[in-house]
């Protein structure tokens, strides 16, 4: 049994005696494996329990786990009885936040006597922290992440569209050493870029316009999520006083990132020099967020986050200034929380980048 499944195990909500994990990425962490199905865990028994498609994939992906095949992924709650009714268990624990209403009535009309309760989000708990292995898949998709930055801030010019922007990013990332792009591609330019998450769609760019790109790459599973804003030719004073707000609030709150740190504070550092300097209400999201298997994991940089930040957490931070029929700027770098501090893994620099329009 591997350390991450030991350590679940270690702590399974009270009365539980096995979990069965139905979240991919914590399947993927627990295990190793990233196909279809569900993981069966207890003292007794690690079980990847999946149909035809995917039993090879187990063998290969989840050393450790007992690979049994299902006829129809209708029936893996049927076989996952079987092996608890085998080991003695009564009570499991599903992941509450990724069973659905259908799942757990097939799950509760499959495995008569079982008693379900809730698993507490303990994987996810568990991935707070990263290890070596996934600090150095997330500061090589960073690495992937910034050069792409570079490479788009030459592609970028006059009469290209936001979404053609956006497939170039793609297929950078993905012919430069990344599984994927980590997550949808942003690019917002002009009045768009007041829309912080905006779709990439057919408006060309133009001179004067500020264009953020907020992308990532995906190695090993492992999720880079990288913002700028650059100009394309020269811009407004107003428009160069959103970026130089935004590059100071970013590099206050870089500064207070640290152990023992809530996360409420880290946030509260960009939004009150935000706020002071004229744009209160304008930073209109959270300040950042975990990332790992996920693009989006916990804890979260917003005004009511009581998390702590532990040394091995992967965070972003990401302030951002939206002033609608203005633009937007946002500036965002992922990051590791060290013994002191924190390390910046997005490789690219904070200065206004321009791109010449001639
Ligand atoms: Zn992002
Ligand atoms: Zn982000």
């Amino acid at each position: 049994m591997n350390t991450r499944t030991k350590a679940l195990l270690n702590r399974l909500p009270g009365g539980a005696q096995a979990a069965l994990i139905h979240n991919p990425s914590n399947m993927r962490y627990l295990g190793g494996y990233t196909g279809e199905g569900l993981l069966l865990i207890s003292p007794a028994i690690c079980a990847v329990v999946t149909d035809f498609r995917y039993i090879e994939q187990a063998n290969m992906e989840a050393p450790g786990y007992a690979v049994h095949q299902t006829s129809s992924p209708t029936t893996h709650n049927v076989v996952a009885f079987g092996l608890l009714k085998e080991a003695g268990v009564t009570n499991v624990a599903i992941e509450e936040d990724t069973v659905t209403h259908a799942q757990y009535k097939a799950l509760v009309a499959a495995m008569p006597g079982i008693n379900f309760v809730a698993l507490d989000n303990v994987p996810e708990a568990l991935r707070r922290v990263k290890d070596e292995g996934e600090i150095a898949a997330l500061e090589q998709a960073n690495g992937i992440t910034a050069k792409a930055f570079d490479y788009i801030c030459g592609f970028i010019r006059p009469g290209v569209t936001e979404k053609q922007i956006a497939m170039e990013l793609e297929r950078w990332v993905q012919e430069n050493g990344a599984d994927s792009a980590a997550f949808p591609i942003i690019v917002a330019s002009g009045p768009n870029g007041s829309l912080c998450h905006a779709t990439p769609g057919p408006r060309a760019v133009q001179a004067g316009d500020l264009i953020t790109v907020d992308f990532g790459a995906c190695v090993n599973g492992y999720r880079a999520d990288m913002t700028r804003t650059v100009a394309l030719g020269s811009i407004s004073a107003e428009q160069r006083h959103i970026y130089d707000t935004v590059q100071e609030a970013q590099k206050r709150a870089l500064a207070a990132v640290k152990p023992g740190a809530l996360c409420k504070e880290v946030d509260a550092v960009a939004r009150d020099y935000i706020d002071a300097v004229g744009y209160k209400g304008r930073f209109g999201h959270g300040l950042g967020h975990a990332t790992g298997l996920d693009i989006h994991e916990e804890p979260r940089f917003n005004t009511t986050s009581t998390g702590v930040l532990e040394a091995g957490m992967t965070m972003t931070v990401e302030p951002g200034v939206y002033l609608p029929g203005v633009g937007g700027v946002r500036i965002e770098d992922s990051i590791l929380v060290t013994r002191d501090g924190c390390k910046v893994l997005t490789p690219a620099t904070k200065e206004l980048v321009t791109i010449p329009v001639g």
